[in-house]
């Protein structure tokens, strides 16, 4: 152990033990108790199935699936949205990185678009946290950032449905996408961090569409399927 890890020791960001390889942000146990969803290209992703028929994407994938069991990745998924630790993208991201590089050989983007926020939730947050994500994702993995091409002119009002598949829907003219000709023959990918109804990846898939866009695909990095909701990592 060097002198600095024994003056100042490294905490791992979910059990707050001391860890010994300053360059990680998560214990070994941790890490490997975080449940990645593997990807299998001949199958279709469960929150692919969670959103159709209403919008039809050519293809969503999201390699953290959030469960009563996975109480650390929501500890994790707090540190970025909700506690400024802008870090906690590339920890997030390093871990995925095999299931990701799969996802992104199998597939061919020609631009990353995050999900934007409310600029008033963006200065209160300070950032946004889908912009972080697909900022790493974009580095990462070389393709075009778009971060202008979506934006959220109003704050998102959220209407109850009485529908078995999507329990909430956006206000329409929320999102607002500005998309020159030439873009609209690009295939997209919508990037957010996390994803429970979908009801924010159609709105924004729909003010893409209207503009007409041609092909959208969904990246999510985490995915709470409707029957697991957990309140605390609840969006709509
Ligand atoms: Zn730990």
């Amino acid at each position: 152990m060097g002198l600095a890890a024994l003056f100042f020791p490294k905490h791992c960001m979910i059990c707050e033990h001391i860890i010994e390889h300053r360059s990680s942000h998560l214990c070994v146990s941790c890490a490997s108790s975080l449940y990645l969803s593997t990807y299998e290209y001949n199958r279709i992703h469960p929150m692919h199935l969670q959103f159709a028929p209403q919008v039809v994407l050519e293809v969503a994938y999201s390699p953290f699936i959030n469960s009563p069991y996975a109480a650390q990745l929501i500890q994790v998924l707090h540190a970025l949205k909700y506690k400024k630790q802008l870090f906690a993208a590339k920890v997030l991201c390093a871990l995925a990185s095999p299931q990701l590089s799969a996802f992104f050989e199998r597939h061919n983007f020609d631009i990353i678009v995050p999900v934007p926020s409310h600029f008033l939730k963006k200065i209160k947050r300070g950032y946004n946290p889908a912009e972080v994500l697909a900022h790493e994702i974009a580095k990462e993995q070389g393709i075009a950032l778009g971060a202008k091409l979506l934006s959220q002119p109003k704050r998102k009002a959220i209407q109850a449905l009485n529908n078995k598949h999507q329990r909430t829907n956006i206000q329409p003219g929320t999102f607002r996408a500005k998309i020159s000709q030439k873009q609209k023959k690009l295939h997209i990918l919508l990037i957010d961090d996390v994803c429970t109804t979908g009801a924010t990846m159609a709105a924004c898939y729909w003010a893409l569409k209207k503009q007409g866009v041609e092909k959208v695909s969904f990246l999510s990095l985490f995915f709470t399927p409707l029957e697991y909701e957990v309140k605390a990592t609840r969006d709509p």
